[in-house]
This record gives C-alpha cells, sequence and structure tokens, in this order.
C-alpha cells in the first residue's frame, strides 16, 4: 500500500476485513483518509445525543441548525405544521453525535412553564448531555431557573449558552448568567455564529465518546426493546394492556430524574421484553390542538431508547398523515419495524379493499415490514407479534461480510450496468457492509449513480440477503477525477 491512514478503528468490519477492504480501496485509487471516514460513519454504533432545551424563543432551532451547518433542515416555517423531527447527526471535529431539537413545542398548551419543563424532561431523559440556552439580553426568568432544577436533578453535564450575545457590548450580560449555578456562560450569537465553535468545545468535553449506556439510557443485553407507538386513538394502551394482563412489572423511572418515562417489563410468547415508556402511552393526555408536537417527541425518546418499533395502524379508518409521518420517524431513527394493523375485528370486505390500497400507496416506504393484522379487544392474532419482532431484529442485525457482498455486486453489475449517461458509464466498483442495526452499506463507484438505480440495489441487497424489517442505508461514494495521491 502507498498511502498511509491513520483511522484505525475497523469498527464492526473487524481488523482483517478492514485491512483487505483498504487495499482495495488503495489499487482503485481512491483517498484513504475518505474511505476510512465512511467506514467510520457507516460503521458507528449508536451515537451520544445531546438535547438542547430552553424557554421558546431563546434560540434553540438557531443553535441546532448553526450546529448541524443546514439551514433548511430544521427551519421549516410553514404556518399550522407541527415539525416532528426532533434529532440530527452532527459532528464537530469529527466527533459525531446526535442533537435533539426541542424548539417545536407550542406555547400555550400547558402554559409556557409546564410546556417547558415536559419537553425538557423528556430530552434531559434521552440525552447524554444537555445544551441550556438562555436569552442572555433578557436574562434569567422563573422558567429558566425552573428548568436549572429539573437539570440539577437529573445530574447529566449541563452547557450553558447565553445567546444573543451579537457583539462584545453583550458579554456582560453573558456574565450575569453565573448566578444560575450552572458554571460558565458561554457567550454565542447564534445567529451570526459568533462564539459557537468554544461552545461546542465545550460541548465535546461534556459529551461522552459512546452514549454511557446504549440505546438512551438502558444497558445493552438483558430484555430486548419494543417502542409501541403510533398516533393518538390506534389502540396503544388497549393493546398494552392486553398482553400485559397481570404479567405486567413496572421497571424503574430511569436515573430517576423524571416521574414520566417508565418502561415495563412483559412476557409475550415466552419471551420478556422491556416496553419503553409505557406510562406514556397511559397516561393519555389527549391534549386537543398543539399536543402532537409532544407526540413526536415522546415518540422521538421511545424510538431513541427501542431496537425495535411496533407501529400501531388503526386499519378501520383511512390512513393518516400522522401514521406515515411515526413511520418515517422510524425508519429514519433507524429501527428495526413491524406494522400492526389494530382493530381488525371492525373491518368489513369493503374496508379490507381500501386498506390495501392504500398501504400501497401510503406505505410503499416499508413494504419490507413484517406485518400483522390485529385486534387489541378481542386479541385475534396479538401472538403473531412476537415471530414478527423476531424476525425484524434478526434483519436489523443481519451482516454480509465483504467478500460476499462484492460477489453479488459483481455479478449484478454485469447483468445489469447503470444506464449512460453523457457518454460514461457510471460502475460500482467495491462495497462493504460496514455496520448492523440499522445494516449500513458503503459502495464505492467510479460515477455519479442515479437515484433510481440506487433504490434498483436496494431491492436486490433485500432479494438476495432478507433484510426484513429493516431499514437499510446505502451510502455511495464516487472517486474524485483526479483521486489518486501519491
Ligand atoms: P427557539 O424557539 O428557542 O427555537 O428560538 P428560535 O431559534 O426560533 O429563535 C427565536 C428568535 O430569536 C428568532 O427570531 C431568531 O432569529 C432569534 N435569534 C436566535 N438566535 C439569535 C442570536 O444569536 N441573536 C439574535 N439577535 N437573535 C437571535
Ligand atoms: P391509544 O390512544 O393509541 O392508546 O388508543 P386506546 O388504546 O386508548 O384506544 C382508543 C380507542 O380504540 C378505545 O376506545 C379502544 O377501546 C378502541 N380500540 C382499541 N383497540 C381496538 C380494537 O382492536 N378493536 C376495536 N374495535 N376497538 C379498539
Amino acid at each position: 500500500m502507498d498511502q498511509q491512514y491513520e483511522h484505525g478503528d475497523a469498527g464492526e468490519l473487524g481488523d482483517a476485513e478492514y485491512a483487505e477492504f483498504m487495499e482495495l480501496a488503495a489499487e482503485e485509487g481512491f483517498d484513504l483518509e475518505e474511505v476510512a471516514d465512511d467506514l467510520a460513519a457507516a460503521g458507528h454504533g449508536p451515537l451520544p445525543v445531546l438535547a438542547v432545551v430552553g424557554r421558546p424563543n431563546v434560540g434553540k432551532s438557531t443553535l441546532v441548525n448553526r450546529i448541524i451547518g443546514r439551514r433548511e433542515a430544521v427551519v421549516e416555517d410553514r404556518p399550522g405544521v407541527t415539525r416532528d423531527r426532533v434529532s440530527y447527526e452532527a459532528d464537530w471535529n469529527g466527533r459525531r453525535f446526535r442533537i435533539v431539537d426541542t424548539g417545536g413545542w407550542e406555547q400555550d398548551v400547558l402554559g409556557i412553564d409546564a410546556s417547558v419543563a415536559s419537553q425538557a424532561e423528556y430530552a434531559i431523559e434521552l440525552a447524554d448531555a444537555v445544551v441550556f440556552v438562555v436569552d442572555a439580553k433578557v436574562g434569567a426568568t422563573d422558567t429558566d431557573e425552573a428548568v436549572v432544577k429539573l437539570l440539577r436533578r437529573a445530574g447529566k453535564p449541563v452547557v450553558l449558552a447565553a445567546n444573543k450575545v451579537d457583539g462584545p457590548s453583550g458579554e456582560a450580560d453573558a456574565s450575569a448568567l453565573w448566578n444560575l449555578g450552572l458554571g460558565e456562560p458561554y457567550p454565542v450569537s447564534s445567529l451570526h455564529g459568533r462564539g459557537t465553535g468554544d461552545l461546542l468545545d465545550a460541548i465535546m468535553d461534556a459529551l461522552p465518546e459512546a452514549p454511557a449506556l446504549q440505546f438512551g439510557g438502558v444497558a445493552p443485553g438483558g430484555p430486548r426493546r419494543v417502542a409501541l407507538i403510533g398516533r393518538p386513538n390506534v389502540g396503544k394502551s388497549s393493546l398494552l394492556n392486553k398482553v400485559a394482563g397481570s404479567e405486567r412489572v413496572v421497571v424503574d423511572a430511569t436515573a430517576g430524574t423524571t416521574r414520566d418515562p417508565v418502561d415495563e417489563l412483559i412476557e409475550l410468547g415466552g419471551v420478556t421484553w422491556r416496553f419503553i415508556d409505557t406510562a406514556g402511552i397511559r397516561r393519555r393526555v389527549h391534549l386537543s390542538e398543539g399536543a402532537d408536537y409532544y407526540a413526536s417527541l415522546r415518540t422521538a425518546a421511545a424510538l431513541e431508547k427501542a431496537e425495535v418499533a411496533v407501529i400501531l395502524v388503526d386499519a378501520s379508518e383511512t390512513l393518516a398523515e400522522q401514521d406515515t409521518r411515526i413511520v418515517t420517524m422510524a425508519v429514519e431513527a433507524g429501527r428495526a419495524v413491524v406494522i400492526a394493523y389494530n382493530k381488525w375485528d371492525n373491518l368489513d370486505e369493503e374496508r379490507r379493499y381500501y386498506l390495501e390500497r392504500e398501504i400501497e400507496r401510503d406505505l410503499v416506504q416499508v413494504q419490507w415490514a413484517p406485518r400483522v393484522n390485529i385486534s387489541a379487544r378481542t386479541g385475534r392474532h396479538v401472538e403473531k407479534l412476537v415471530p414478527a419482532i423476531e424476525t425484524a431484529l434478526a434483519g436489523w442485525e443481519t451482516r454480509v461480510p465483504t467478500g460476499k457482498l462484492n460477489a453479488f455486486l459483481g455479478e449484478l453489475v454485469a447483468a445489469h450496468p447503470h444506464p449512460i449517461r453523457g457518454g460514461k458509464q457510471p460502475r460500482i466498483l467495491f462495497g462493504t457492509q460496514a455496520g448492523t442495526r440499522p445494516p449500513r452499506f458503503v459502495l464505492f463507484a467510479s460515477g455519479f449513480l442515479e437515484a433510481g438505480y440506487r433504490r434498483f440495489i436496494e431491492r436486490r441487497l433485500r432479494e438476495e440477503f432478507g433484510f426484513e424489517g429493516t431499514p437499510i442505508q446505502v451510502s455511495v461514494r464516487v472517486r474524485e477525477k483526479r483521486g489518486r495521491k501519491k
């Protein structure tokens, strides 16, 4: 090999496969630093989670945008549309983490204090470290003090951002925030970027390299973790009551910080499962308008802690946009997915016909998810949930060895080459599955691969290797024209 690369982290690939792969990449003239970065990006385990909390309008979303460096990603000023995307991947100086923005809360639902507290609770619960944003121009308010109390109780590392310090004259306002007792206030202007580098350095110091415990606060091993999610009234608490019966065991309010998210151990099909945040499901606060965001945050928190999502859908009603959004959240979170069509006792022939059409139209993105038709009321087919969950988890953990993958890719490319574009024919040169849970592939190509061809590859990967019940991620690295370094 004529090139040095420093990243020795082979991750799930293992040392031998990693070295072999690097050799392949070197022969094809790829920049090995980039290849190592790609493998690290695809091969990482769960990332540490940073939550951004604070009162409305202090600049949380602006700060999150600044950190992830994609303005359009968060700020979506469509009135009446509640943001449901709350979690993003970010990195600073090569360290990757997930950032959770709680800025979407609608203020008037519970009154400011209560709403800030509830959203902060969920965010703190799922976080490994917290950025507490205060508007330095306004100074600390009673609500801020209330959040400080929550933060103290949670005992998670906190970095204090004194926002809206747009110039040197604001520094004094920032200093006043020492009074909150959270240590040094970092003066920043999220809007203009002033001071955000120092803030990020402090955040990196506070954030553990990996989540202290995998999947947001629950130790690996032990019962598999299931998030039962779905829009209000699809039958989540009914199903929970059906499966829990008298076997129900309420487990710790995790980390002793919050009163709300509580998990339950439930025996189902002879196996014990950990159902995430069952208290939240049972609590049934059906706040009218504006509860959407709160529900989304709760769903996001549950997904963060879970390995597999059982998405409950009310089969007796037309699929709603909210159903699709929840499915998207689970897929984007990279969790194994089972879809349970509930209230099957309520379906007649006609509804069944339309349901199938709706599924074809609205849920194509999860064609690969195992499906069960159940009734939480009568108990119909509830026992089929277990094999479905097991199938999905198996798909989620499947790993194709590099040699086998490349044999497959070679045949695929020979039989179905990429269409010629502008006189050129981009070609997949080789690839590897750098990660699992969910399966993540990195492909290396001689030119840009069109979306249609990428989808074709994903389809063929599934046909060949299964991956039932799991999203798969395929990233493509294109060889630069003059990629060959000395
Ligand atoms: P959130 O509700 O906490 O997410 O707050 P937003 O990020 O939506 O920001 C609220 C308002 O404060 C917006 O009008 C922002 O443009 C403004 N803002 C955010 N950060 C700064 C800053 O650093 N300086 C100034 N002057 N305004 C800011
Ligand atoms: P959640 O908001 O998702 O927790 O939904 P619930 O469990 O509270 O159920 C909402 C409503 O649907 C209640 O009136 C339930 O009795 C009803 N429901 C739940 N599961 C079924 C079912 O399988 N069949 C029928 N017919 N109704 C159901």
